[in-house]
């Protein structure tokens, strides 16, 4: 089916009753007084685009597509994806040199990775940042994600791919662009602990970018050859039998959620293997099939922030549940609110200012919680959320790998 037709199909905005609620939970409307806002972006605006193409607003490039507009929508309207299928179909506007390069993540990490320590202090200098804040208006505030010298691939075939045909049970693990080229040590952590519970792990035949970052940026062929391309390696690993998980929820929601929906890629056969794996470590110990072992003088005060699009997902619970497990933990849930970040958003110059004032609600109540860390299962959260407010940022299962007595979990799993 050809995109146009399918969008045509799935986005519902005649549901719409024009209640507004999608507006007042809307983070950018308060932010930036050029955003129409959801409801007129959204279901207003596609009755007219639909008589005539005319009534197309560049605006629509300021929605986030956090998807709270959503999650809020009483009538069920699918608000984000009828913005973003119209920037889609109708914007002029093409990516440029530094969308481009702010999208191509899996890309500017491979070039990026074997000189990591040259880039790390290039990309970390006040000049380096006036320089792109002036050439590619990328916002000098901005703090870049340092880069790993070692990839997890890498590290997975040198270090653990041999000893995963000791478990019975094996999942496949998306890692995503963050943990190959910027933060092996999350991919680290969720081998250990699945390890711990006696599951083995196994990569993707050759997983691609998820593509999330080349949609908000207008890479649409870009980001379809993936989402194609991932699809057939997540198919494989399905018909072996194999459940995918994920530790990023934003990949985790691109492949479920917005193949389908804005790029018009099937994933039927896939979508439902496809977990993020709190959610399925959750499960597992909820119903009694999973033993975790605690260390004793496990201590830590987390603040917990729900990503946008784990709270789309509906499975924030699941996230917070396991850290809520952890008998050591004094835990306090974030008020729900977007970091302001959105990916590549907030990077750009003409962002930067809404990305803060948008994050800046969540950044106070951290400060007033004073966590010893705040957990989060984003990675551009993450980035948003140390930039903003100087605290660590750590994934719930890398919480898990430092609170789990793993000798004892590992003894009653087997
Ligand atoms: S919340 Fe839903 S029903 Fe209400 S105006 Fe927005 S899209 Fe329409
Ligand atoms: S996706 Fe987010 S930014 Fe875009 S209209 Fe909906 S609530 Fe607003």
């Amino acid at each position: 089916m050809k995109l146009q037709e399918y969008t045509a199909s799935a986005h519902n905005f005649e549901q719409c009753m024009k209640c507004t609620v999608c507006t007042a939970y809307c983070p950018v409307v308060p932010a930036n007084p050029r955003y129409p806002g959801p409801k007129q972006a959204g279901p207003d605006g596609e009755r007219l685009r639909l008589k005539d193409p005319y009534f197309f607003d560049e605006a629509l490039k300021y929605c986030l597509n956090c998807k709270r507009c959503e999650v809020a929508c009483p009538s069920g309207v699918n608000v984000a994806d009828i913005i973003q299928a119209a920037r889609i179909k109708y914007s002029k506007s093409k990516p440029k040199l530094r969308d481009r390069i702010l999208a191509s993540t899996d890309f500017m990490g491979s070039l990026a990775r074997p000189f990591a320590p040259l880039v790390n202090g290039m990309t970390g200098l006040g000049v380096t940042k006036a320089v792109l804040d002036a050439t590619m208006a990328i916002d000098r505030h901005r703090t870049f994600p340092k880069y790993a010298g070692k990839g997890f691939e890498g590290w997975f075939k040198r270090n653990a791919a041999a000893k995963q045909a000791a478990f019975k049970e094996h999942v496949a693990y998306f890692h995503g662009c963050y943990v190959n080229y910027n933060f092996p040590q999350l991919g680290k952590d969720f081998v250990t602990v699945l390890n711990a519970f006696g599951i083995g792990v196994e990569l993707l035949d050759k997983e691609k970018c998820c593509g999330v970052a080349m949609i908000s940026n207008g890479m649409i062929k870009e980001a379809k050859k993936h989402a194609d391309h991932n699809v057939a390696v997540l198919g494989k690993a399905v018909a072996a039998g194999r459940k995918v998980l994920a530790t990023s929820s934003t990949c985790t929601f691109t492949m479920r959620d917005e193949y389908p929906e804005l790029l018009g890629v099937d994933n039927t056969a896939v979508r439902d293997s496809i977990q993020l794996v709190t959610k399925y470590l959750f499960e597992r110990i909820d119903a009694g099939e999973l033993k975790p072992v605690f260390k004793p003088d496990y201590r830590a005060r987390i603040a917990y922030h729900t990503p946008c699009h784990l709270e789309k997902l509906g499975w924030g619970v699941f996230s917070t549940g396991l850290l809520k497990m952890i008998p050591g933990v004094k835990f306090t849930l974030l008020d729900s609110n977007c970091c302001g970040i959105a990916g590549t958003y907030g990077f750009k110059k003409e962002n930067y200012a809404v990305s803060q004032a948008i994050g800046k609600p969540l950044f106070d109540q951290i400060g007033r919680v004073a966590p010893d860390f705040v957990a989060c299962d984003c990675e551009t959260c993450k980035w948003q959320i140390e930039m903003s407010t100087g605290l660590t940022v750590k994934h719930p299962i890398s919480v898990l790998a430092d609170a789990l007595d793993l000798e004892a979990t590992a003894e009653a799993n087997r």
